[in-house]
């Protein structure tokens, strides 16, 4: 399966993990916005990544 992790430099920390075929960019974006503001709104640097597992 395949995820779009969430990891913010900052707090050193991965902040959630998003299956990608029930979450697209724009769903991701929209979860950081709604979810992690507090960490953009502090000016943390915040990547998603892609990332497999294997299951
Ligand atoms: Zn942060």
């Amino acid at each position: 399966m395949e995820f779009r992790e969430i990891y913010c430099y900052n707090c050193k920390k991965v902040l959630g993990k998003y299956n990608i075929k029930y979450y697209n960019d724009d769903k991701v974006n929209d979860m950081i916005k709604s979810n992690y503001g507090s960490h953009v709104r502090q000016g943390h640097e915040i990547r998603i990544s892609k990332v497999s597992t294997k299951s």
